[in-house]
């Protein structure tokens, strides 16, 4: 992918000189899949890709080398030879590829084309896609010299191969397919998902592309009178199987070790962790990190957060593996664009609003209606406020009515209580924890916009501000009270923490390292919880929950969908 100024304005995503065979094949599966992966920069392994690399190992490793072939039919006078992993390419079509295995009779060519899997039970025995790419080989084959008329794709898993013909049917969609692939990047338009193909259930990308969710959202006018009727699949895992690592043993130092991360303290091992098990690395406050350990964490796009010991999320350190430059550049036009980046900016406060309202409704122990009549006021006007400071001063009504309340949520036993919201510092233990857990919000919002592709410091409510990930901080709006605030108040309610937790120094308050511990993993236990999503049906851990949002407001900005929705709860 290059930029280029066009207009003097920033264009992201244009095809190499030599469009390669592998792309043509991902085009002819799927439009979509070819514009987010050549495109966008977007690439993610499934156990289809990955089995497929691995099956391609052996051809791809060896070197070209012309070997002579053991002639079947002595009465042939030509010798024939064959070599793998033959690059070519073809000036004429703008193509290139690399051949698998190649065999030679005189000047003619029959290329090998290797699959993973069993010959598909379909008319002709190959996917399109597969008699495509391989029919392009034999074009560039041919525009190098070489008489080409017919080719095979190999099935590891059958263990035959499958004769493909150069038919004039065939070469004619190759070459127009080209030119489509062209003419799409040319238009920077992201093509439709494909509606309800069996295809996406094997597509690397479908988390990245949400197909159903996509084409729902796309096709509703009205997101509150979305067609429920509607099947949506959820072609992704509900949670992730890797774990966010938390470091906080101060003067503790961590490296690696074979795959492994070791953490060691006054030169003891504490603990190891396989790397493919880990999700992300969290420095709380003074934890060395050995170069070796960042350069896998690096590569393997695991980012490593950093907090203060005052719990003040800091930094961050991740690969370069985000390569979506078309994504930021929406992004940054939606946020010149008042009318959409003010839209966008009242749903996020609405939903804020709505899942305050909702936390209260279902979990004080008395709450007064006249106080959820004020929150649905408030709802109802930040879905109408018509600036910027009139939005604050709603959202700010509805925060004091929600925190002058919020002490009605902790159990009568509790041996806590809340009167108001206070930060920096914190100077009591319930706003220690809320501080606390905010902190960990943000860390990995941020963490799920970097893996969007977004620029995480560029919001449309919040404004910028050095060194401020405002748009991680817009995101989070809807997520304060169903989150942290549900994870504060469960840990009380339940005895998890007691008034020894916290150590209280002139006005602040802050927790102990043991109390972090438990409230950290309250927090995860939350974000592994599996909840219903109330537009898509299907159930799916917070943490997905909050990608999925981000994937959504990624579509909004690049214009796919008309609205952006917040994730509210019933
Ligand atoms: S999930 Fe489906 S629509 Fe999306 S890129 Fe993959 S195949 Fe195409």
């Amino acid at each position: 992918m290059s930029i280029n100024t066009e207009n003097n304005k920033i264009v992201a995503g244009e095809l190499p000189d030599f469009i390669p065979a592998r792309m043509l094949n991902e085009f002819i599966y799927c439009p979509r899949l070819f514009y987010m992966e050549w495109v966008q920069g977007e690439f993610v392994h499934n156990e289809y890709t990955l089995d497929g690399t691995f099956k391609h190992k052996n051809v791809d490793s060896e070197m070209p080398r012309i070997r002579k072939s053991k002639n079947d039919h002595a009465e042939e006078n030509e010798e024939k030879y064959h070599t793998r992993s033959l690059m070519l390419s073809s000036p004429e079509l703008g193509a290139i590829s690399k051949i698998d295995f190649a065999e030679f009779t005189g000047n003619t060519v029959v290329p090998v084309e290797y699959k993973r899997g069993k010959i598909p039970e379909i008319e002709g025995g190959a996917w399109l896609n597969d008699q495509v790419q391989l029919c392009l080989q034999m074009l560039i084959l041919r525009d190098n010299g070489f008489i080409c008329d017919n080719g095979f794709i190999y099935f590891v898993d059958s263990k035959r191969r499958i004769e493909i013909e150069r038919t004039a049917e065939l070469e004619h969609l190759t070459v127009k397919s080209l030119e489509a692939m062209r003419s799409i990047v040319v238009k920077k338009k992201i093509p439709p998902p494909l509606e309800e193909s069996g295809k996406c259930q094997k597509c690397s990308l479908v988390s990245i592309c949400l197909p159903d969710e996509t084409n729902l959202l796309k096709y509703s006018e009205n997101l509150e009178n979305v067609d429920k009727t509607k099947e949506i699949r959820r072609l992704y895992p509900a949670r992730d199987d890797r774990i966010p690592l938390y470091i906080q043993a101060q003067g503790a130092f961590i490296g690696k070790e074979g795959d492994l991360v070791t953490i060691k303290s006054n030169g003891q091992k504490i603990q190891d962790v396989r790397i493919m098990d880990i999700s992300q690395v969290n420095i709380m406050g003074n934890v060395q990190l050995s170069s070796q350990l960042l350069k896998i964490l690096c590569l393997e796009n695991i980012p490593v957060c950093y907090f203060t010991y005052g719990n003040w999320f800091y930094g961050i350190t991740t690969g370069m593996s985000h390569k979506n430059v078309e994504l930021r550049i929406s992004q940054y036009e939606l946020a010149r664009d008042e009318f959409r980046s003010w839209s966008i900016s009242r749903c996020f406060i609405e939903g804020k609003i709505r899942n305050s309202r909702t936390m209260l409704r279902r979990n004080a122990r008395s709450i007064d209606k006249d106080i959820l009549n004020r929150m649905n006021v408030s709802i109802h006007d930040a879905k109408n406020a018509q600036s910027l400071s009139s939005l604050l001063g709603i959202e700010g009504n509805a925060a004091h009515l929600y925190f002058s309340n919020f002490h009605k949520l902790l159990s009568q036993e509790s041996n806590f209580d809340f009167t108001s919201r206070n930060r920096r510092p914190p100077r009591d233990p319930v706003n220690a924890m809320l501080s606390f857990l905010y902190a960990v919000l943000v860390k990995d919002i941020t963490v799920i916009l970097l893996s969007v592709g977004f620029d995480p410091f560029l919001g449309f409510y919040h404004q910028p501000r050095y060194g401020r990930p405002a748009l991680a901080l817009d995101l989070m709006e809807e997520f304060r009270s169903v989150i942290v605030d549900s994870v504060v108040i469960t840990v009380l309610n339940t005895n998890q923490i007691s008034r020894g937790d916290f150590v209280s120094i002139a006005d602040t308050v802050t927790m102990k390292p043991e109390a972090k511990k438990k409230v950290i993993e309250a927090y995860e236990k939350r974000m592994n919880e599996l909840i219903k999503h109330p537009i898509f049906g299907y159930s799916m851990s917070y943490r997905r929950i909050i990608e999925t949002q981000a994937r959504l407001l990624a579509r909004y900005a690049m214009s796919e969908i008309e609205q952006y929705k917040a994730f509210v709860t019933r």
